[in-house]
């Protein structure tokens, strides 16, 4: 098992006996959540098992979108890191350098874990009608949060910066609010679409502060007059304009980095000229690359 997965394991088991406390502290508070995370968090994964189970033996009322949401949505909860809400022990990092190392001055030190709060950088993710939120799509979409993830991880382990912070996902499953382009692209040479392309950033729902991505799979989006425009992902004022077709595993994180107003240094512009660098163009950058003290605190500023 890599440490990665090792940290992962943990994580779970920690939120969720912080699971109750959560409710409480978010309840009431939220109506922009998907209303099956909102059941799941009050009554919790088997009843809600037990609930979509019943709906659809008995019958499927609604439209056609809700049903495919609830399907996502059970799939999704099947996955082991559906992270949606709640928060993590403030003290979690403690417990995780002392693991291993049971001594007897153990309990003592991490009753005496400085209460520091986490902050969460919330990705609201929406889809076009063009993209299927269907298994292709969510694995993508998971790897790929993953990877931002580990970025902050580094940030953490290299810069020391963002410690105490989480990265989230929200789903906004509707997709009949958020037409695909059908005769244009998503240019933004061009009014109409720019238009189109703006109103269905707006219409994601998710958490106040977070970065919007809408995902799409329309060719229509990528090209103009036959000419490419972007090879995987753009970010317009709004959002993250994702291709899940095109889009690399690390391009989330790089967008993200955009979106929260990465720098660059003198000669890449808005990005770095360093390949191993998170932030250099997709045309040079290496696998693995990581962020650098730059992304760290530019992103750092988007938690909540
Ligand atoms: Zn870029």
């Amino acid at each position: 098992m890599s440490p990665m997965a090792g940290k992962q394991n943990q994580t779970q088991t920690q939120k969720s006996s912080g699971l109750a406390r959560s409710n409480r502290a978010t309840m009431g508070t939220d109506h922009l959540e998907h209303p099956f995370f909102r059941l799941q968090r009050i009554i919790g994964n088997q009843a809600v098992q037990r609930t979509l189970q019943m709906k659809r033996t008995i019958s499927r009322p609604g439209d056609a979108s809700e049903r495919e949401a609830d399907d996502v949505a059970e799939r999704v909860m099947r996955m082991p890191d559906a992270a949606e809400g709640g928060t993590l022990p403030a003290h979690e990092p403690t417990h995780t350098i002392q693991q291993g190392a049971a001594t007897e001055a153990g309990p003592i030190l991490r009753q005496a874990a400085p209460a520091v709060p986490r902050k969460t950088i919330w990705v609201n993710i929406g889809f076009d009608s063009s993209a299927q939120a269907n298994e292709e799509t969510m694995r993508k979409l998971r790897a790929s949060i993953r990877v931002e993830k580990a970025a902050i991880a580094g940030c953490c382990a290299v810069h020391n910066r963002a410690c105490n912070i989480d990265v989230k996902q929200h789903y906004d499953w509707r997709r009949s609010n958020k037409p695909a382009p059908a005769d244009g692209d998503y240019d933004s040479d061009v009014a109409a679409d720019r238009a189109l392309r703006d109103r269905n950033f707006d219409n994601i729902a998710g958490r106040a502060g977070g970065v919007k991505v809408l995902v799409t799979e329309s060719t229509l989006s990528q090209t103009w007059q036959g000419v490419r425009i972007f090879p995987r992902a753009n970010t317009p004022e709004k959002g993250i304009l994702w291709n899940r077709a095109l889009a690399a595993e690390d391009t989330l994180a790089h967008e993200s980095g955009h979106a929260a107003g990465y720098t660059g240094d003198a000669e890449g512009g808005h990005h770095s000229t360093d390949p191993q660098n998170l932030m250099s163009s997709g045309s040079i950058r290496e696998a693995g690359a990581t962020p650098d003290a730059n992304w760290c605190q530019q992103m750092a500023a988007t938690a909540r």
